[in-house]
């Protein structure tokens, strides 16, 4: 079987955490420690493979080498931006930045996720901007919510295994 690690990286409050526990557990829990770091471990079949994931949610808190370490263990990343929230939009390309600055010469297996869909009201980042990103960053783009579950959580994160498979 195969060992596929992933880390999620993202602006604190953006909801990396409550992403990824949608991702395992299909489910919405509105509160997690901020600062907490965690490992998870989680088995798919992909393509009628079993791959052994491990995804590593970050809190954020972490200095430049730490930060380094983590982009040096994963094999495919996330950043997560909220929807609400320009600023965070705004982190994405100098975090991809330190992706490519890590992992050169080789090429960054990426996904952007746009979270927080559900709140339109409050909305600061359109749909077309994340897709304008995504395309300059070459990589993959959905908008979705952890709260409500709509719009590919899963995919996202399936679709970014398969990809670090198919490399
Ligand atoms: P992290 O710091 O990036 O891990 O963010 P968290 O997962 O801890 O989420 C931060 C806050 O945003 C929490 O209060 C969550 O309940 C909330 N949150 C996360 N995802 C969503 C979402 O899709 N919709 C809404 N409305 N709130 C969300
Ligand atoms: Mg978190």
């Amino acid at each position: 079987s195969a060992e596929v690690k992933l880390a999620v990286f993202g602006k604190a409050g953006v909801g990396k955490s409550a992403l990824v526990v949608r991702f395992l557990t299909k489910r919405f829990i509105w509160e997690y420690d901020p600062t907490l770091e965690s490992t998870y471990r989680h088995q798919a079949n992909i393509d009628d493979e079993v791959v052994n994931m491990e995804i590593l949610d970050t809190a954020g808190q972490e200095d430049m080498l730490q930060r380094e370490g983590h982009v040096r263990w994963g094999d495919g990343f996330i950043i997560v931006y909220d929807i609400t929230d320009r600023g965070s939009f705004e982190e994405v390309p100098p975090l991809k930045g330190l992706l490519d600055e890590v992992k050169k010469p080789k090429s960054v297996i990426l996904a952007l996720v746009a979270n927080k869909a559900d709140l339109e009201h409050a909305r600061q980042v359109s749909t077309e901007e994340g897709e304008r990103l995504a395309a300059e960053l070459a990589c993959a783009f959905y908008e979705c919510s952890a709260c409500t579950g709509e719009g590919c959580v899963s995919e996202a994160f399936l679709e970014l295994c398969r990809e670090v498979r198919r490399r």
